[in-house]
């Protein structure tokens, strides 16, 4: 089993266990791999938009974060493939700061992701998946809850073209994070057609996707993301899932795995 999509202490919202409290349960739960995804720093210019501001690792840990997964990939090396990576945002409007980042940083790392999690809307940035309220003021301020999936579809599909560079992450974070809070916004319009779309576009770049457990556990989730009916969708495009915990605590590793094991089964060369 391998879990591409970890966080750590060095994520301000996270949990303050050591990354070898993290490998440890990972050895334990019987992983052959891990990648350490921490939310990269957001782009200079961009104001966090939470009212924490603690959305992504400050700039100035980058550093420590990627010697202390270099050392301890070589400790743990008989034991577990620790991937050193990043959980990049795409933010409409910040594509070159990000591009610059990634050429800059890419050349150390394994593996990494890019996922939405701030849409702009009115001239200003909201972040989707941060509580029910700053979801309910997305879709007040865009009219529906259909324009909030809109938005949200038509931003993951920018990140997807998005020219970002040698070292654009080549896996999509959770591609259906808009249903969050689904069973407080309950969607009374088809969304399979509008995530096929999403994948049609995920295929052509060559990208893969998330299969990110962490939504099976959120009370007003209650479904992986992409959700049982998207996946089987997107394995019969030939599109790769790679399982993510999504994990901010080494708990919660292995988050939704085995319920995801025993209703779907992906047929997918690539997938774990
Ligand atoms: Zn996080
Ligand atoms: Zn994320």
């Amino acid at each position: 089993m391998y879990d591409g999509h970890v966080h750590t202490s060095y994520c301000p919202h996270g949990s303050t266990h050591p990354i070898r409290a993290y490998i440890e349960q990972g050895i334990r739960l019987g992983y052959k791999g891990m990648t350490f995804t921490e939310h990269a720093p957001l782009p200079e210019g961009f104001t966090d938009p939470v009212p924490e501001q603690d959305s992504a690792m400050k700039k100035h840990r980058l550093e420590q974060y990627i010697d202390e997964l270099q050392s301890v990939k070589k400790e743990y090396r008989d034991d577990i493939a620790v991937r050193i990576g990043l959980e990049v945002d795409y933010i409409q409007g910040f594509e070159q700061e990000t591009k610059a980042f990634l050429d800059e940083t890419g050349p150390m790392l394994d593996d990494s992701i890019l996922s939405v999690h701030f849409l702009k809307a009115g001239g200003q940035y909201t972040c989707l998946d941060y509580s029910p309220d700053s979801f309910a003021s997305l879709v007040d301020q865009l009219g529906s809850l259909e324009a909030v999936y809109d938005l949200y579809f038509s931003t993951v599909s920018a990140s997807v073209k998005a020219g970002l560079g040698k070292y654009k992450p080549k896996r999509i974070g959770h591609p259906t994070l808009v249903r969050k809070f689904h069973k407080r916004f309950p969607a009374s319009f088809p969304i399979l057609p509008k995530v096929t779309a999403l994948f049609e576009s995920i295929k052509s770049e060559n990208l893969s996707i998330d299969m990110n457990g962490a939504g099976l556990i959120k009370p007003l989730c209650g479904e992986s993301y992409p959700y049982f009916s998207a996946l089987e969708a997107a394995d019969k495009m030939g599109i790769p899932l790679i399982y993510g915990s999504d994990a901010h605590a080494p708990s919660k590793l292995a988050t939704g795995a085995v319920t995801l094991h025993k209703r779907f089964q992906p047929a997918g060369p690539e997938a774990q």
